[in-house]
């Protein structure tokens, strides 16, 4: 029915207090911090649980606009992260 079209995935269904942000992947990392996860980096207790763009494993919880410039590598599938999603 829907023909072709990318599948743009909704975070809007989750749970009350608790919102999820896919973070981008990138192909490699270039300078920078790079973090490996998981286990599940806890920069903040209960905010935003941030999910890797691909394979949606949850890499990190932090607050919103709190982390910059920092690369996840995805430990599930191998794929690099960047926490900077802006629009
Ligand atoms: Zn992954």
């Amino acid at each position: 029915m829907f023909g072709g079209a990318d599948v743009c995935v909704s975070v809007g269904d989750v749970m009350a207090e608790r919102r999820k942000i896919a973070l981008r992947a990138i192909k490699a990392p270039g300078v920078g911090s790079v973090l490996s996860a998981p286990p599940i980096l806890e920069a903040s207790g209960h905010t935003v649980d941030y999910t890797c763009g691909r394979c949606g494993t949850i890499l990190m919880r932090a607050e919103l606009d709190q982390v910059h410039n920092l690369l996840i590598h995805c430990t599930r599938c191998g794929t690099y992260n960047s926490t900077d999603v802006e629009g």
